[in-house]
């Protein structure tokens, strides 16, 4: 019997790379995907713990999920991780819980959950480097393709459930990475994403020994080396980083390899060092900045993109303006901002000063004036010049698709005809603080 699966993938793009790899497998393996779970004989979340209350969600979610040809709920990802036996506790109705490192044995227990051999099955195991060799292979291509090099996190930031749910950071080999690449490649991808929790302190074992050295593992600068060496590759970046793991040598990556975009996300989270301190994020304000200074002396192309997190336990109108301060002397061409939220069994949930919701959204709203200031200067200094985008979705209009610029910029383009995965040159028109308007001329 052929039986079909549903798949609802919440959170990061490390998901998103994990549920394209679920799917890949399931398929690869005799079931196909349905897009309606009604219609589904096995009914897939894969989660994230990120947000409070991720359980309670899923518990009225898989609730409104009624249909007699369910036979199985399966809960995957970091909730699953997260909640343990728990979770069929919670959510009775949940007969298969997988976490973030056990995906690639799902043909195995679905099996044992359709032919009755088994009631329930949960594994939470770290299967990292099985889990990773077993997913090479892809049934669809984007122009675009995420290639995870390492997972998890030994930072213990006091606000992020990471090191909890997708464990202690590990880092593939060399040479399976290289080998996902030049297979990607072949079949169609021209820009490769470098991805993980922390990228920059990949260390991954070494293909081989260099001579005069006796590490056994790469650096990220070596990697990205050896990937640009690969024929095809037309654009290459790599997130997310940490500030601390940034070295002189991975700056100067970024003008040795001409394919790596000068454009960096190095999230700050805030201004404070006394928040920093209270985060446990390991840097100051002042060090902080010092890095950015010293990648645009090494690199004087770069451009950076930050996280800011408003309104942590203990926050004061003080710590905020020295976040203010901050975004004035980075200069951003981008950024991402969150007020805090409580995420389950953090350190920073057990803090007793947490932030009134008023306070926090008064200022984000600050906040935001001060990153779109920078924004629109950023965009309008692309008016009026050419640039090589890669258009990835149609626009709301008409005839209207949306493309990235090398600095993950929003371009706006018209086209007769459908362009997305697409490169294209394009005349930047016009600009506003979240978006460009350009021209195609090919
Ligand atoms: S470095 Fe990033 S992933 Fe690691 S604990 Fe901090 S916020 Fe989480």
């Amino acid at each position: 019997m052929i039986y079909s699966f549903y798949i609802k993938v919440y959170g990061c793009q490390m998901n998103d790379y994990d549920g394209k790899r679920i799917e890949d497998i399931l398929i690869l393996n005799g079931f196909f995907k349905v897009n309606d779970p009604l219609t589904a004989d096995i009914v897939i979340f894969y989660t994230c713990n990120i947000r409070e209350k991720a359980v309670h969600k899923l518990e009225s979610t898989v609730g409104m999920i009624k249909s007699p040809k369910i036979k199985v709920i399966a809960v995957g990802g970091c909730v699953a991780q997260a909640e343990k036996d728990n979770i069929f506790k919670r959510i009775p109705r949940v007969n298969l819980s997988f976490g973030p490192s056990t995906y690639h044995k799902l043909p195995e227990y679905l099996d044992d959950l359709l032919s009755g051999k088994k009631k329930r099955i949960i594994d939470l195991s770290n299967y990292k480097l099985e889990k990773f060799n077993s997913t090479n292979k892809r049934r669809e291509i984007t122009t675009s393709s995420y290639v995870a090099i390492q997972e998890g996190c030994d930072n213990f930031c006091t606000y992020c459930v990471v090191p909890y749910t997708r464990g202690r950071e590990y880092s593939r080999p060399v040479i399976d990475i290289i080998n996902e690449v030049k297979w990607l490649v072949n079949n169609g991808a021209k820009e490769i994403v470098l991805g993980g929790q922390n990228v920059n302190s990949y260390h991954g074992e070494a293909p081989y020994i260099t001579i005069g050295s006796n590490r056994k593992t790469w650096r990220i600068e070596e990697l990205i080396k050896a990937i640009a060496a690969i024929d095809g590759i037309k654009r290459l970046r790599y997130l997310t980083s940490h500030p601390k793991d940034f070295t002189v040598e991975l700056m100067q990556v970024h003008n040795a390899v001409p394919i790596l975009v000068p454009f960096v996300h190095i999230p700050v989270q805030s201004g404070s060092d006394r928040i920093l301190k209270l985060m446990n994020r390991n840097h100051t304000a002042r060090e902080y900045l010092d890095k950015l200074k010293l990648f645009r002396d090494i690199c004087p192309a770069i451009q950076f993109s930050s996280d800011f997190i408003v309104g942590f336990p203990s926050e004061t109108e003080e710590d905020f303006n020295d976040t203010l301060k901050l975004v004035e002397e980075a200069k951003y061409t981008l950024s991402f901002y969150f007020k805090y939220s409580i995420r389950p069994n953090t350190p920073a949930a057990r803090m007793l000063e947490q932030i009134d919701d008023k306070i926090k959204e008064e200022r984000l709203a600050r906040l935001i004036k001060a990153l779109l200031k920078d924004q629109i200067y950023y965009n309008n200094k692309l008016v009026g010049k050419i640039q090589e985008i890669l258009i990835t979705k149609k626009g709301k209009k008409e005839n209207q698709y949306i493309g990235k610029n090398i600095y993950m910029q929003s371009v706006i383009i018209n086209s007769d005809e459908n362009i997305i995965d697409k490169f294209k040159t394009v005349l930047i028109e016009s600009a506003n603080e979240n978006c460009v308007f350009g021209k195609l001329l090919d």
